[in-house]
């Protein structure tokens, strides 16, 4: 009888502490369209829409934790007991906009649109930015109620799409290839490219590992007319998501500002993380914590870029590369390690790669030595106080055949956080 009841015990134990994604949510979406807005000095962020999407395409174990810390955060809470029940780590175009000089004297604002599960009952919802120093500040907090009759339901614009790759586990890691700059009879090119993205995808070994773990879907977005936007040279261009190069007036940054346009366009589509394929031989691209990455197809550096990118938009990996011209925030000399996995300013090494590297490895790590050491900790990103692994990783140049090893176990460390019952943090 007392064995019984010590069993009983532990039963209930077990269940009081995993948190079982039906207790607090239902199988939709629910589409939170935001506004950022502000300058250097002030931000606001605000709720814009609420969308009710018919099924939910996320995870459904691991809901309250996140491996990396991301720019910013969603998290929900369930309103009656406050306990935390969903995070959402991301990145914006809106903080990269405010280390721009511009955003000392002027106010600017852009969409930024998230998905969560479709919370059962009433939750409050944060959302808060982390400043360089790794400092979190909550922006807004709003109380919903998931039967709130404005919440519009999904008018299920009806874009086709193919399943190109299919997954064999049951929860998988659903992605969507948008087509932008296709129009109607451009359809067949960007099912080529679709195709290729995937291979390219499933050549870097990580990906390769757990391609059992992903379904891909290419959704044919049709535009109006063919080819991307780039201001720089007076073309503008009626597209499916209206991006366009010259972000931020560099050149080759390729983005679109319309997140609303693209998650309308994908209302019908089984989708979680974004990748735009732009029909332009134009050198560019983006990629955005939990936003989209966008490339560039007909560029012969499509097959590097789009995967660099997507080390971006899913994982959450810094480039390890450097450009004078580029929007980079100088962390190091805040005393602080920041939160991509794949860099370090060696405050807190031992956060990062330090196990990996070998004893005699001379930190920081001459250039010279690069083809001798393995992983090392290497001022790539000359200048700035911050150190990467090698010099030979998909996220610092184009001309290589894999990610770095440091890369590699981010990348896994995702994998096995969107998949997997329960992942050491
Ligand atoms: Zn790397």
């Amino acid at each position: 009888m007392r064995f019984t009841y010590c069993i009983l015990f532990l039963v209930v134990g077990f269940f009081a502490n995993a948190q079982q994604f039906n207790d607090f949510f239902i199988d939709k979406t629910l589409r939170l369209d935001y506004i950022f807005g502000g300058n250097a000095n002030q931000q606001n962020i605000y709720l814009n829409e609420m969308i009710q999407l018919d099924k939910w395409h996320g995870r459904v174990d691991n809901l309250a934790v996140t491996p990396i810390q991301g720019n910013g955060q969603i998290k929900v809470y369930d309103e009656a007991t406050n306990k935390l029940i969903y995070v959402l780590p991301f990145s914006s175009l809106f903080q990269e906009w405010l280390t721009l000089d511009q955003a000392k004297y002027q106010f600017k604002s852009f969409e930024n649109t998230f998905l969560i599960p479709y919370p059962k009952k009433s939750v409050r919802i944060d959302v808060s930015f982390y400043n360089a120093k790794n400092e979190e500040k909550i922006l807004a907090q709003q109380l919903i109620d998931p039967t709130d009759v404005l919440i519009r339901k999904s008018t299920q614009i009806s874009n086709q799409y193919e399943v190109i790759h299919k997954a064999k586990i049951k929860n998988p890691i659903k992605i969507a290839l948008v087509a932008e700059g296709y129009s109607e009879s451009d359809m067949d090119a960007f099912m080529e490219y679709a195709q290729k993205t995937k291979e390219n995808l499933f050549k870097h070994k990580i990906f390769n590992k757990y391609q059992d773990s992903f379904e891909i879907v290419a959704v044919k977005t049709v535009s109006k007319e063919s080819g991307i936007s780039i201001p720089s040279k007076n073309i503008w261009l009626n597209t499916a998501v209206q991006s366009n190069f010259d972000t931020f007036y560099s050149n080759r940054y390729l983005t679109t500002l319309h997140t609303k346009l693209l998650h309308n366009q994908l209302e019908s589509i089984p989708y979680q993380h974004i990748i735009i394929l732009a029909n332009t031989d134009f050198y560019g691209g983006g990629g955005i914590l939990n936003s989209y990455s966008l490339t560039t197809t007909k560029n012969k550096e499509f097959a590097p870029v789009v995967v660099h990118e997507f080390g971006h938009s899913f994982a959450g990996l810094a480039d390890e590369y450097f450009y004078a011209q580029d929007v980079f925030e100088n962390k190091a000399s805040l005393n602080t390690e920041p939160w991509e996995k794949n860099i370090t300013s060696l405050v807190d090494f031992s956060s990062k790669w330090k196990s990996l590297v070998d004893e005699n490895t001379v930190v920081p790590t001459p250039n010279e030595l690069s083809k001798e050491v393995k992983i090392g900790v290497f001022e790539g990103l000359k200048g700035n106080g911050l150190y990467i692994p090698t010099l030979t990783c998909r996220m610092k140049i184009n001309n290589t055949e894999d990610f770095c090893p440091v890369c590699n176990n981010a990348i896994e460390e995702m994998i096995l956080f969107y998949t997997q019952k329960k992942v050491k943090k």
